[in-house]
């Protein structure tokens, strides 16, 4: 019973952790182009497109920072 509670409580901090750091950071580095923007084509060297995943930010917008509205 304890111990339940105790991970409750722990679980809603870390949640209170998490969000407060999505509202500073709201952005992570996007992990199909690592920053860079570019989609790097394998087949002709040399070109490259915006990365689709990302719209050639270079940048994914964190699930927490979307739940705060922080995308707009
Ligand atoms: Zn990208």
């Amino acid at each position: 019973m304890e111990a339940a509670l105790l991970l409750l409580l722990g679980g809603g901090l870390w949640a209170i952790v998490y969000l407060l750091s999505c509202a500073i950071h709201p952005y992570k580095i996007c992990p199909a182009c690592k920053k860079s923007g570019q989609s790097n084509s394998t087949t002709f060297k040399g070109a490259f497109g915006a990365c689709r995943r990302c719209k050639g930010t270079g940048r994914r917008i964190r699930a927490g920072a979307r739940l705060l509205g922080r995308d707009k």
